[in-house]
């Protein structure tokens, strides 16, 4: 069988796969390990698709940033200044590049994703739409115009600025850039800092969800007017929590305050800010979405 494979590589962890060529869905094998040293987690992903080599066609790798994605530039495959102790300046597509001799293909976790949702998942048919993932980190891809936005490097949407009441919400945030940016005031993190617990135990009717949702939804408002998606996918871990969902769509319509006149937001909103269709599996097949794109 002819294989394609995908590295996800998170912060946390990262999560190697191969599968079937003709429909990457098909996951032929598997396999997650703890995100430690560049040394030794490269070494754990050679050994994984070392195995598979003779039938890999190509490997698409969805990575953690920041990263370099511009094939011309010297430091094309690296991860250049991320906060992840020991990641600043790493090759990380070179040395799999050397070993197996295929196309191997570089994009952000959520530029993968969002791919990957296009591809197969809640954004089949559309040009234009954006996908977020609300987890460990925060960060957001879009496709304009049926092409992954990269522009200077690639988008950072968790690090917009969001308006924040320090009366409402004392919590500093905790990105280590900037004060009262998206990622620093909504992340999962973020939450359990806040209320020291972890996001997926505070119950239902605990004030998290409502200040989440809130910024979530400020975050929206700004993605609506300078994208003009026509559709935003919601992902991550947090996001796994449904009931956000018509939280996080009624504050953004009263945050847009009727200013923007489109069906899809005064009428459609349900089937405006949705979950990913492909559900978990958008991380990992956003690898295999960009592996394919390596072999077109
Ligand atoms: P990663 O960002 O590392 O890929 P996740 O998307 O699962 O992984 O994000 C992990 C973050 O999401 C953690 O901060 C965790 O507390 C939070 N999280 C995970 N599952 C849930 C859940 N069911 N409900 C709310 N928060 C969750
Ligand atoms: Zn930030």
């Amino acid at each position: 069988m002819k294989l394609l494979g995908g590295i996800e590589a998170g912060g946390t962890k990262i999560v190697c796969a191969v599968g079937d060529a003709a429909d990457p869905r098909t996951i032929v094998a598997r396999t997650q390990f703890p995100t430690t040293t560049p040394m030794e987690t490269l070494e754990r992903c050679l050994e994984f698709f070392d195995a598979h080599a003779a039938d890999l066609r190509a490997i698409g790798i969805a990575s953690f940033g920041p990263i370099d994605v511009h094939p011309t530039s010297p430091t094309y495959g690296y991860v250049t200044t991320t906060t992840k102790l020991g990641w600043s300046h790493t090759n990380f597509r070179g040395p799999i590049v050397e070993r197996y001799g295929v196309p191997v293909e570089f994009d952000t976790d959520v530029n993968g994703a969002a791919l990957a949702e296009h591809r197969w998942g809640a954004a089949q048919g559309l040009s234009d739409f954006v996908y977020f993932t609300i987890g460990t980190g925060i960060g957001g891809g879009a496709m304009v115009a049926g092409k992954i936005l990269h522009g200077l490097i690639h988008t950072e949407m968790g690090h917009m600025r969001i308006s924040h009441d320090h009366a409402r919400d004392p919590f500093p945030g905790q990105c280590t850039f900037h004060d009262d940016c998206f990622e620093g005031l909504a992340c999962g993190p973020a939450m359990e800092k806040r209320w020291g617990a972890k996001a997926q135990t505070l119950p239902p009717e605990h004030p998290a969800w409502e200040l989440e949702a809130h910024y979530i939804a400020m975050a929206m408002q700004s993605v609506v007017c300078m994208l003009s998606p026509l559709r935003i996918i919601l992902g991550g871990g947090v996001m796994s929590q449904l009931p956000l969902f018509p939280m996080i769509r009624a504050k953004t319509v009263a945050a847009l305050n009727g200013y923007i006149q489109a069906p899809q937001i005064l009428k459609e909103i349900d089937s405006y800010i949705v979950p990913p269709g492909l559900g978990n599996n958008a991380g990992v097949l956003g690898a295999m979405a960009l592996a394919e794109m390596g072999t077109a």
